[in-house]
């Protein structure tokens, strides 16, 4: 999970926020549906907001962080910072994210916003999510809401992630003995993943990898 930098309400979804909240939600028109889809598309930079994973602009779901059907919520059903897009699966047992949290509440706040998002989560070697309090962890594991250690595939493209940077990063190590210049070369390569328009898939593992070399390599 990375950061996600929220713009400010578009006109297109603003123009709604005075109507009664018991007609239906504006991105219902197919039009409108498209525009907020690209925007959310471009803000996340072509991942799901809760795995990684690479979403498209047309395959994905539009998930309210804050679920729409509890009546609490009710009034941020459109409101732009509540709304992030997230995977598409087939169904069957591997759930995650949208589709295994459905309506349910995360217990911990909505870390997606969070600046310091990458501080909370940390990755093991086999790919397994950690998040740094019980209620994080919970949210993160749980079938009932994001599942992200309960997908076989999920774990297994993290820890490939893990195994092929690691693989890359110890090379360079071998080939320059110069710290310093080791250490340039992960902060390019942290700058330029952070800077990219698309995201490689999984980029808060990738980030979080090259951190932790850098806590080493002074
Ligand atoms: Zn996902």
């Amino acid at each position: 999970m990375i950061k996600i930098d929220k713009a400010i309400t578009p006109q297109y979804l603003a123009q709604f926020s005075s109507e009664p909240l018991d007609i239906k939600e504006p991105f219902h028109d197919s039009k409108i549906k498209r525009r907020l889809k690209s925007d959310l598309y471009r803000e996340q930079k072509g991942l799901c907001a809760y795995c990684m994973s690479r979403i498209s602009v047309e395959d994905n779901v539009i998930e309210h962080i804050k679920p729409k059907s509890n009546f609490k919520y009710k009034d941020l059903s459109r409101k732009y910072s509540n709304l992030v897009l997230t995977c598409k699966h087939m169904g069957g047992t591997n759930t995650h994210c949208d589709e295994s949290k459905k309506e349910n509440e995360l217990g911990y706040v909505p870390l997606v916003l969070f600046s310091e998002v990458e501080k909370y989560i940390k990755y093991d070697k086999d790919g397994t999510i950690i998040g740094q309090n019980l209620q994080l962890n919970n949210d993160l594991n749980s079938y009932k809401l994001l599942n992200l250690n309960g997908t076989t595939y999920l774990k297994r493209n993290r820890r490939e992630v893990i195994r092929n940077l690691e693989v890359i990063i110890n090379d360079f190590i071998l080939l320059n003995k110069n710290r310093v210049k080791i250490r340039n070369e992960l902060c390019k390569l942290l700058r330029n993943e952070v800077k990219a328009d698309i995201l490689t898939p999984y980029s808060g593992v990738l980030r979080y990898v090259i951190n932790e070399y850098l806590k080493i390599i002074k």
